[in-house]
């Protein structure tokens, strides 16, 4: 695990304007939402769970930089995707940047859905991250709530990892697609023989 070093707060502010910093993305996933869509997973989170899945992604220190325009790009150039998914790491640290891709998405007929450690109550009220209710406002589904060890489902059947975490669907036409399963495995193996394992509450794992 990398632990972050310095500020968490000043890291974000180090990343240039109408950019993200990214701990991985990948396209076509069945096991992070509903059919198949990419997903991306923010680096940073400040949490420190026990039992988190993504140790990697609590660093904010820069991992993988991208604009905005690229992701939307990258996202929209697989047709396969009908959605994309936030996990992370914290989404709603970089609410602005994931919004702008949000939009952009959407306008070209995508679903957007995001994790995040926060409730949704939190998200609305005066201490939220910036820019989260813009985040907020693009949204089909949101998953909220901070996992807890203590109350790990661990079944092939739910959506989510823990019980206090909730499914907010705020896109009526999703609301009978809630079929993924937070404890399936996916396996994605690319040209460079390298692997990204996902799927496994939300993790994501990477290998050469
Ligand atoms: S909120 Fe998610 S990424 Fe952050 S520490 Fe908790 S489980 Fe890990």
């Amino acid at each position: 695990m990398t632990q972050q070093k310095t500020n968490p707060y000043l890291q974000l502010f180090e990343i240039p304007a109408g950019y993200l910093n990214i701990m991985g993305y990948v396209d076509e996933s069945e096991v992070n939402g509903p059919g198949c869509r990419a997903v991306v997973w923010v680096q940073g989170c400040l949490r420190e769970c026990p039992g988190c899945f993504n140790l990697e992604s609590w660093s904010f220190e820069m991992n993988q930089l991208i604009s905005i325009d690229n992701l939307v790009e990258r996202i929209l150039s697989h047709p396969r995707n009908q959605g994309v998914t936030f996990s992370g790491g914290e989404p709603f640290w970089q609410a602005p940047a994931l919004a702008a891709v949000a939009s952009k998405v959407k306008e070209a007929g995508l679903n957007v859905m995001s994790f995040t450690g926060f409730t949704l109550e939190q998200l609305q009220g005066p201490y939220a991250p910036a820019g989260s209710q813009a985040l907020l406002d693009k949204l089909d589904i949101l998953i909220d709530g901070p996992y807890i060890q203590s109350l790990a489902i661990n079944s092939p059947n739910s959506p989510v990892s823990s019980s206090n975490q909730k499914i907010h669907v705020f896109n009526p036409a999703l609301q009978d697609q809630i079929t993924w399963a937070s404890d399936q495995i996916e396996i994605h193996i690319f040209k460079d023989g390298s692997r990204l394992i996902t799927g496994y509450r939300g993790g994501l794992e990477l290998s050469d």
